[in-house]
């Protein structure tokens, strides 16, 4: 019902250039006194999207901190996974209700994977258990009397559906921190009777995916999956959800197409998460929308000629302009990931977007596809502009959104419960 996933290491020194004195001071400090804990990171999938994203790159970093990490992936029956879509969905705002047989198999599979780690006599120091779907993991085990609980969830709570809420509300109670990428996300139930940490994800700077990449080769990498190297090029990374607005994108597409003749489009989706069992419909939906048109490139299951990190690179890095066009979005990797590279970024004006974009400053917000589009006009026409935006987008994730910070703020949160417990702490970039 579970396994666990081994990360290549990788030595903390490698980020040093990318953070401060500071910070470097910080972890390193914070390091030396979390020393000789076990810390468990917990999700439900190995691969696809931002959770697995953040994983694959923070387990070794602790690690080479000197802080004995592992990561352990739940695997359900895929019902499950059917339960906890619907419920992700609800908790962005979904309306709905679950069943009492929908809530039997969501509780029903996570009291497995609390009797599993029991035979097994899994023990931690600090256990991070990120998103709903092993909520109510901490009500279910038989906890260490030292052990640190601390519960990450890393979605777009600014208008749940209440219902569902309110049905999880009460599983929040057993952890010792909760871990909101935005205030706004913190519901009002919980915000003064639990210890609450806001700390914004972050991208890791080391990651192919996001390391400097020659333009030239990545043009090479784009033409070589279908892209004309003659003509401008606009992308969305994502996989294929309805919350990332796919259709919308393609929307704004065949409006600024009007202004910009020969634009392409490259929907870049190729990795679905394994616990996303819609994923495939809306694949066939996208397809379907896209129609036949020769300049939308829809890329689900392609035949790469990298890695899948260095294609997401190599998209990022050849297009002109990058756009996420989500409806809810906790906090866009993606939107992240391509203003590293100095890309002028327009993203919907949801959740996490909404700090990650400072609108006119390092981006656009966009409210509708019309928006979107006569952006992507304005940003392909004016080179000065889209040249200054996106360096001021490279500046502020350097200052606010890499790993390390990220790291830091999670190592201060399981620390901070259990030298002061009960009290609330704000880890702000
Ligand atoms: N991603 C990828 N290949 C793809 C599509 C997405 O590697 O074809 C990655 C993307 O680069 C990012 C992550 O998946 O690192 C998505 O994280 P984000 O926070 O943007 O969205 P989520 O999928 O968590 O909703």
């Amino acid at each position: 019902m579970y396994f666990r996933i081994d990360h290549p290491p990788v030595a903390f020194e490698d980020y040093v250039p990318f953070i401060s004195e500071q910070m470097a001071n910080e972890l390193t400090g914070i390091a030396e006194d979390l020393r000789g804990m076990k810390v468990v990171h917990l999700n439900s999938t190995a691969t696809g999207g931002g959770v697995a994203e953040i994983l694959q790159s923070m387990v070794p970093l602790m690690d080479s901190l000197g802080i004995e990490t592992e990561r352990i992936v739940i695997k359900p029956q895929d019902d499950f996974f059917r339960v906890t879509k619907l419920i992700h969905n609800m908790l962005q705002g979904a309306p709905g209700s679950l069943s009492d047989d929908d809530w039997d198999t969501y509780h029903g599979a996570i009291q497995d994977v609390a009797r599993d780690f029991e035979q097994d006599h899994l023990w931690n120091d600090v256990w991070f258990v990120h998103d709903p779907q092993l909520l109510p993991l901490a009500k279910l085990m038989t906890r260490e009397p030292d052990s640190t609980w601390v519960w990450i969830g890393h979605i777009d709570l600014t208008s749940p559906n209440q219902r569902v809420m309110d049905n999880l509300l009460p599983l929040f109670f057993h952890y010792d921190r909760l871990v909101f990428s935005l205030d706004d996300y913190v519901p009002r139930e919980v915000r003064d009777a639990l210890p609450v940490v806001i700390a914004p994800p972050g991208i890791d700077p080391l990651n192919e995916k996001n390391v400097a990449l020659e333009e030239s080769e990545a043009w090479d990498i784009v033409a070589a999956m279908g892209i004309d190297p003659s003509r401008p090029l606009i992308t969305q990374v994502s996989r294929f959800d309805a919350w990332k607005d796919p259709w919308g994108v393609i929307d704004a597409y065949r409006l600024a197409r009007q202004d910009i003749p020969g634009l392409q489009l490259a929907l870049l989706g190729l990795i679905q998460a394994s616990d996303d069992p819609e994923a495939e419909a809306m694949v066939a939906s996208v397809s379907d929308y896209a129609g036949d048109d020769p300049d939308v490139h829809l890329y689900a299951h392609a035949d790469l000629p990298c890695s899948v990190s260095k294609a997401v690179n190599a998209f990022q890095t050849a297009s002109r302009v990058v756009i996420q066009k989500s409806t809810r979005e906790g906090f866009g990797l993606t939107v992240t990931e391509a203003m590293w590279k100095a890309k002028a970024m327009i993203g919907g004006n949801v959740g996490g977007i909404r700090l990650q974009i400072q609108d006119g400053i390092n981006g656009y917000l966009v409210d509708s596809a019309q928006e979107c589009g006569a952006r992507i006009v304005q940003l392909l026409r004016d080179e000065d502009l889209n040249t200054r935006m996106g360096r001021e987008a490279r500046a502020s994730v350097s200052r606010n959104y890499l790993l390390p910070r990220l790291t830091l703020d999670y190592l201060k949160a399981a620390r901070s419960s259990q030298t002061e417990k009960g009290q609330s702490v704000h880890c702000k970039p």
